[in-house]
């Protein structure tokens, strides 16, 4: 298999990758991480630097970064989900929360800064894009939450659209925010420098090595058995596929495209003079990135559920949603008059039935993790990370107490409830994005997306 064919990030390491070589045979190590994406690899990274005589072992069922951190967006954005509820349980735990999150992105910098990984990292804020009267609405009002969770005008501020038109310049204008704690990273760059920065400092990197069972005390893989007192869990969507996890997450597949890289005089017309990441605000959002050699990248426009759960390499690419990729940005910025597209990808993440990210934590068992990032674990990660890694080696910090530490996640609803209710959600929020377009009010939907949790 060709890894390169992944995504355009991992084309974009300019080789295929080398593999790593599976597990030896059983092993005895102190910490056992299932998943080598960036939950598992920052876990690792920090864990070697807090002890270097910690024996750490990553088991990877394929390569570091295959899962969903070498196809995402690149915005490695301070956001956490259920940071609203997690603040209005407790302000003082929900604030220390955002700010933890807050620091996570310059953190990200930093790592790449002193390990030397060169992951296109480039600290340049967000811009969320309201492309008709409705999303400019509901953008304010957001933004109106968002200060009452503490978020400043030097972390996020409203743009008009004369400031939005200043910075790109798209179709419709009808105002923005432009969020400052956000950076574009190349993910497949930054997966596997993680997992070089790991391995440099110790840790052992298990590629091709599936994991079949995790018990206490011990991972069950296709290459031997890792015992360990202490089991970090990081598979996010693909947790699902071992015994007994299915309804923990609703895997959710989403797709990107790339063009090819375009010329100056086009960049001029958009604008968007620095490396840049932006997104619209519709229901089914996109969020996009001027890449480092100068292509847009762009993914959203979907919400991918198949029957029980499925998930599998034949669900990554869907033409019909790249075509509304395409659409999107020939509307949002027809300056681009024609380009041709020259990568197509998808990848899988797991949403948890509050969408709500958490760390979990089971003293008894030895086993941690994070169930998943609910669609957002570029920034998030790296807190998982520390964290976990202060979990691992039974400490008690600041992270470790932190309220998305322990917060468990009810379980979705049997079959076919979840696939009903999958493609309920589904149509709803094409349908609103629909009427908001066609300005049209939709008091209805409005009281359906929130009973159903998609309200933002
Ligand atoms: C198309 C797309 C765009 C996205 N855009 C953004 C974005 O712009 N910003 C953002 O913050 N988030 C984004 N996300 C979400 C983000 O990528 C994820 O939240 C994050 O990468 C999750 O990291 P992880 O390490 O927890 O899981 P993963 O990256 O999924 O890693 C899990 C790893 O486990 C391995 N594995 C699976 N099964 C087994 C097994 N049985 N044994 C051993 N190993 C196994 C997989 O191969 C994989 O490498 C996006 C996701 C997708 C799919």
């Amino acid at each position: 298999m060709s890894y390169r064919s992944i995504s355009y990030w991992f084309d974009s390491l300019g080789a295929e990758p080398e593999l790593r070589s599976p597990l030896p045979g059983d092993r005895e190590v102190d910490v056992a991480i299932v998943g080598g994406g960036f939950t598992g690899l920052w876990t690792a990274y920090y864990l070697m630097r807090a002890d270097p005589s910690c024996r750490v072992a990553v088991i990877e069922r394929e390569t570091a970064g295959f899962g969903a951190s070498g196809r995402n967006g690149g915005w490695c954005v301070a956001l956490i989900h259920g940071l609203e509820e997690f603040f209005e349980r407790d302000p003082r735990r929900g604030a220390a929360l955002r700010e933890a999150i807050k620091a996570s992105v310059d953190e990200v910098g930093a790592v790449c800064q002193d390990e030397g990984i060169e992951a296109d990292y480039h600290k340049g804020g967000g811009l969320t894009l309201a492309t008709n009267p409705q999303q400019a609405e509901r953008l304010r009002e957001d933004l109106e939450y968002e200060r009452g969770i503490g978020w400043t005008e030097e972390d996020i501020r409203w743009l008009d659209p004369e400031e939005v038109t200043a910075r790109i310049r798209i179709s419709s204008p009808f105002g923005g925010t432009f969020n400052t704690n956000t950076a574009a990273v190349n993910p497949a760059k930054l997966a596997r420098g993680v997992a070089d920065a790991a391995e440099r400092r110790g840790a052992s990197i298990y590629e091709q090595t599936t994991a079949l069972a995790v018990e206490p005390g011990s991972v069950r893989t296709s290459h031997g058995t890792v015992r360990a007192p202490r089991i970090v869990m990081a598979l996010d969507a693909h947790a699902t596929l071992l015994p007994g996890c299915r309804r923990n997450l609703m895997p959710i597949y989403e797709h990107m495209i790339a063009t090819e890289p375009l010329s100056d005089p086009v960049w001029d017309e958009i604008g968007l003079a620095e490396r840049g990441l932006f997104g619209d605000y519709s229901r089914l959002f996109t969020y996009a990135q001027r890449t480092a050699d100068n292509r847009i990248a762009i993914g959203g426009r979907n919400f991918d559920y198949h029957y029980r759960s499925a998930i599998g390499t034949r669900f990554e690419k869907n033409p019909h949603v790249e075509q509304l990729l395409i659409d999107a940005l020939r509307e949002m910025l027809p300056q681009l008059g024609e380009f041709a597209i020259t990568h197509r990808w998808g990848g899988v993440l797991g949403i948890p039935r509050d969408f709500t990210s958490a760390i979990s934590i089971d003293e008894a068992t030895g086993i941690a993790g994070v169930r998943s990032h609910t669609g957002e674990g570029v920034c998030p990660s790296n807190l998982a990370g520390r964290t976990l890694c202060d979990i691992a080696l039974g400490r008690k910090t600041p992270l470790t107490e932190l309220p998305w530490v322990g917060h468990q996640s009810p379980q979705w609803e049997p079959e076919p409830f979840r696939w009903l209710g999958a493609q309920a959600s589904r149509a709803l929020l094409v349908s609103t994005d629909r009427a908001e377009k066609r300005g049209r009010q939709y008091p209805v939907r409005k009281r359906l997306l929130s009973a159903m949790g998609l309200d933002d």
